[in-house]
């Protein structure tokens, strides 16, 4: 992975473009601190269950504990460092550790909750660990860290890292799934551990635990759970509003004006698009009453915004410049502005 890529992602703005320039964002560790917010779940990556790689069955029974997963172990599985980037490889390698950790280790099972390919396939290890992570309030019992299989997550990562960097498919699926179980669970992502933390082994090599703390800001950062999206309301003003209102004109919404108050025809604006959308409501009991669908807040910016280009011409580029002009940051034209980059850039 190129480093200006690694730097960029740092910066808690997520930007695919080549010469960012100028960029001040906050770090969203900061944004705000032990924010409860759960601002949108995580999406959950692809991962092949036991069925689909032809898992034999367990010889005993899975404990599952009726608690959750403090934190996160990688590992290296100090195989070949495979070209074979293939699902079919990575369904050959979830049986291969099967295998030897029934028949040699004389487990009940694969040791592991995931594994995770070369080629980014990730795969279920041990059985249930895909439906209870999927569930978000249980543990699986497992074989993958010493003193550590009643509390972690474990992922191997398919290879040996001890002197070479792990293929950027890896990477990608690697910081995809530990977001997605710090998502689930609430796992901080300064949870996230090599092996060799708990254990006296080489594990996951000296190259890819030298980029755990990179992989820590990833998740960090991609998770977003401390970045809010702004509440706007009526009486509101300025850039914020301006971005919003050219989000809603790019949605088609009619008669929005762009001069940067919330006022009553925004806040139709806003109404008539909650409505068409299904946006959910959770009133709090003291406003049960109410009609907050003039309210745009988290419930609505995700179905607002959507990747674009900073030279976008349309109105979605125009919300783009309308935030980066008033924050006084420049951007290249050519920056591709993700939904997390959003929630940097509005909040
Ligand atoms: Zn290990």
């Amino acid at each position: 992975m190129a480093t200006n890529r690694r730097a960029l992602l740092r910066t808690g703005l997520t930007v695919t473009a080549v010469g960012a320039a100028g960029l001040s964002l906050p770090n969203p560790a900061s944004a705000a601190p032990n924010s409860p917010t759960r601002v949108r779940p995580e999406a959950a990556p692809s991962i092949a269950g036991t069925d689909a790689w032809g898992a034999r069955p367990a010889s005993g029974t899975i404990q599952v504990l009726d608690s959750r997963p403090i934190k996160i172990i990688v590992h290296h599985t100090a195989t070949s460092n495979s070209s074979d980037f293939s699902q079919a490889h990575a369904f050959a390698l979830s049986r291969d550790i099967q295998d030897y950790h029934m028949d040699s280790n004389g487990w009940l099972d694969t040791g592991q909750h995931f594994t995770n390919s070369r080629g980014g396939w990730i795969t279920e290890g041990r059985h249930r660990s895909l439906e209870v992570l999927n569930g978000g309030t249980r543990h699986v019992v497992s074989a993958h860290a010493s003193g550590q299989n009643s509390v972690a997550l474990g992922i191997e990562n398919e290879g040996l890292y001890t002197g070479v960097d792990v293929p950027g498919q890896l990477w990608t699926s690697l910081v995809a799934l530990c977001r997605y179980m710090c998502d689930q669970y609430r796992i901080r992502p300064s949870e996230i551990y090599g092996h060799r933390d708990f254990n006296s082994t080489e594990c996951p090599g000296d190259v890819l635990y030298a980029r755990l703390s990179e992989l820590r800001a990833a998740v960090g950062d991609a998770a977003g759970q401390l970045i809010p999206w702004p509440l706007l309301r009526l009486g509101d003003t300025g850039a914020r509003v301006t971005a919003a209102q050219h989000l809603l004109r790019a949605r088609g919404l009619t008669g929005v004006p762009t001069d940067g108050v919330y006022g009553p025809a925004t806040e139709d604006a806003v109404r008539r698009f909650a409505v068409a959308n299904n946006v959910p409501m959770e009133h709090c009991y003291a406003s049960a009453h109410a009609d907050e669908r003039g309210l745009l807040g988290a419930g609505t910016w995700p179905l607002l915004v959507t990747s674009v280009r900073a030279d976008d011409p349309g109105d979605a580029g125009r919300a783009v410049r309308a935030l980066l002009t008033a924050r006084g940051d420049r951007l290249a034209p050519t920056a591709l502005i993700d939904t997390r980059g959003w929630r940097n850039l509005l909040t």
